[in-house]
């Protein structure tokens, strides 16, 4: 079934020579099929979600964010498994996602009519909003509880489809949303660094050789399909972080099939590991104290422990909810202490680099704790949470589930599997990724690279101290 006419100089594996999966990505309705079959699921989970939860109190609404089949699918299953997708598989998640149609539609449309729009300025090039959608997803998440309510989680997809579609109708620049304003994208351009499963071109020397450039060609960009990269790369020219989303228009209209995706070798141009751009250090930053939230929110006395700063700013303001002190905490002030030791013990050993060359190689450092950290959450929310998607099935809104298991005629869910066990299997992972770390910042941060130890040092003995409490818990 392989194409021995294939020359994988880049790949140990290209899954895109075994002809079925490469006549699969070739096809018409790939990946629109699949893109409109997420958007059904969407617009499913909405009119699932829309107006249930209002009216419960706070008890009621933590497990109703489990027995809605919305608010469960959307932040126990699908958030957790893009987090494991993105570090197995890349932007994988981006082939499929229902914001990029929408942003295609609104883009489309606007050429059709030919109104004036937007040009990208340098900070939405730049990915700045990117960070502070995220932001304000995790402010929303902590002051609002937008993951419980199931009605809320509603309103945020509608939001996002909006976003998307209005991002396309605003901005000339293609996949607007995608680049300039996802509150994902940061999560999925760094976590997708780490996986060997890339997209890269095959045998580079035929890219030298090639006279008509089809996968960056002007006339093939306004196609329906077998367009040059919407995203305005060169495919021939990949590296980390340049944001291409898999959508692999590239391995469709290269008259040579040079396009591969699969498991590249180290020395592919996509695997060659750099510092990571700033509004992604930024975002690792930020991450870092979500993620610790998230992973000592797993142990109680921890739990209790790590917040004691907020609960303490709530007594000074108890007119305030305690999310909005919980999102300062774990956004703001904990990321600072965090972050003010890793640059302290980076400038130490460093001599005199500007606190921004610090903080670019320690957050490149960090990011592969941080990713193993969000997997090891990721993980134990989907071993709480699966248990209720049969219950879910059965009645989507959640509400009868909810008064039955209130009542106590239908028993609790067991865990799939334990946090001790979870615990053990993340700190061999954390290991693991850490050995593999030491050569990821040799590579990628030159001069910089005591800083980046100091980045990952701190943040791997965090993460360390915190996965190996859950054992015990
Ligand atoms: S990927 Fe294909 S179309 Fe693009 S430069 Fe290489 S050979 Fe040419
Ligand atoms: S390089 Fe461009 S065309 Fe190819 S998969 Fe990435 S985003 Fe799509």
């Amino acid at each position: 079934m392989i194409d021995r006419m294939a020359s994988p100089h880049q790949f140990r594996l290209d899954l895109l020579a075994y002809r079925p999966l490469r006549a699969l990505v070739s096809s018409l309705a790939f990946p629109i099929a699949l893109q409109a079959m997420a958007l059904a699921g969407v617009l499913l989970f909405i009119w699932n979600a829309w107006g249930v939860g209002q009216g419960h109190s706070g008890a009621e609404i933590m497990t109703l964010r489990k027995t809605n089949l919305t608010t469960l699918s959307v932040w126990g299953l699908w958030w957790p498994g893009m987090i494991a997708l993105a570090l197995a598989l890349g932007r994988a998640w981006c082939t499929v996602c229902p914001m990029e149609l929408a942003n295609r539609a609104g883009d489309a449309l606007a050429r059709r009519v030919g109104w004036p729009r937007a040009r990208f300025g340098r900070w939405l090039r730049a990915g700045w909003l990117v960070v502070v959608a995220y932001l304000v997803l995790q402010v929303l998440v902590a002051g609002v509880s937008i993951h419980r309510v199931p009605h809320f989680t509603a309103v945020m997809l509608i939001a996002l489809l909006a976003g998307a579609l209005a991002a396309g109708l605003a901005f000339r620049e293609p996949r607007a949303f995608c680049k300039g304003l996802c509150p994902a994208g940061g999560l999925l351009s760094v976590y997708g660094r780490y996986t060997p499963a890339q997209l890269d071109v095959r045998d580079p020397e035929v890219c030298a050789g090639c006279k008509t450039r089809d996968c960056v060609a002007q006339e093939n960009r306004n196609r329906f399909d077998k367009r040059s990269c919407p995203s305005l790369l060169r495919p021939y020219a990949r590296a980390q972080s340049d944001g291409c989303v898999l959508c692999f228009q590239c391995a469709k209209v290269c008259p040579y099939g040079n396009i591969a995706f699969g498991l590249a070798r180290p020395t592919a141009g996509v695997r060659r590991h750099r510092l990571l751009e700033p509004s992604e250090a930024a975002f690792v930053l930020f991450a870092a104290g979500f993620v610790a939230h998230e992973v000592i929110g797993e142990v109680k006395w921890l739990d209790e422990f790590f917040h004691a700063v907020p609960t303490a700013l709530q007594r000074l303001a108890p007119a305030v909810g305690f999310g909005w002190f919980e999102a300062l905490w774990f956004l703001v002030l904990f990321p600072l202490v965090l972050w003010s030791v890793a640059a302290v013990v980076a400038r130490a050993s460093s001599g005199r680099q500007s606190v921004r060359t610090l903080l670019l190689a320690a957050a490149t450092g960090a990011a592969p704790a941080v990713a193993v950290a969000h997997l090891a959450k990721s993980a134990a929310k989907v071993a709480s949470w699966g248990g209720f998607l049969p219950l879910a099935v059965a009645d989507p809104a959640g509400v009868e589930t909810l008064r039955q298991l209130s009542a106590k005629t239908l028993a609790q869910p067991a865990r799939w599997v334990g946090l001790p066990l979870l615990g053990w299997a993340m700190l061999i992972l954390l290991v693991l990724v850490a050995w593999r770390s030491v050569r990821w910042i040799r590579e990628a941060s030159g001069e910089s690279a005591r800083a980046a130890y100091s980045g990952f040092a701190v943040t791997t003995a965090f993460f360390a101290a915190a996965l190996l409490v859950w054992p015990w818990a």
